[in-house]
């Protein structure tokens, strides 16, 4: 972890610290409402416990992992890809391509486990997807996959995922 992250690191702890303050005065309205939202939920300061720096980032600040540093990349073994949050099963081997992109991609998701969102982060629009289970970000998916299949592009932080060998 280099100085830059650890500021930000100091900086998220203390916005943390506010933020429970804040949500001990109606917690059980908020709750409620995050409850609605996602089956698994939890406060910043329980993910940050629970994940690794680089996992806390991409999963729940939506951080981008650095093109071709997961080890999932290349990974051709057949299983499945679950959430790195709460283990929900994602994506499936045989849906896995190689996208030259830099980033673990696959042409379809297991649908209902991945829910959809759209941002604007980078000045154009682009469909954001997350675990439907915990809301963790795992990516963006494109309309430039492989035309055979779906034509669809998910292009997944690796670092948001866990591989699960089949057997
Ligand atoms: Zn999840």
């Amino acid at each position: 972890m280099n100085r830059r992250m650890l500021l930000i690191a100091f900086t998220l702890l203390i916005a943390g610290c506010k933020g429970n303050f804040e949500e001990k005065e109606n917690a059980s309205k908020k709750d409620a409402k995050r409850e609605k939202t996602f089956p698994v939920t939890k406060t910043e300061e329980e993910w940050r416990k629970e994940l690794t720096d680089i996992e806390f980032y991409v999963l729940r600040k939506a951080a981008t992992e650095n093109p071709f540093s997961s080890d999932l990349l290349d990974n051709k073994q057949e299983g499945i890809y679950v959430c790195a949050g709460c283990s929900t099963p994602l994506f499936r081997s045989e849906h896995k391509f190689d996208s030259g992109t830099g980033w673990p991609s696959f042409d379809r998701e297991i649908e209902g486990n991945v829910a959809y969102d759209v941002d604007y982060k980078i000045g154009y629009k682009r469909t954001e997807e997350h675990c439907a289970t915990c809301g963790g970000h795992l990516g963006h998916v494109f309309n430039d996959g492989p035309i055979s299949t779906t034509g669809k592009r998910h292009c997944i932080n690796g670092v948001a995922l866990n591989f699960i060998p089949k057997e």
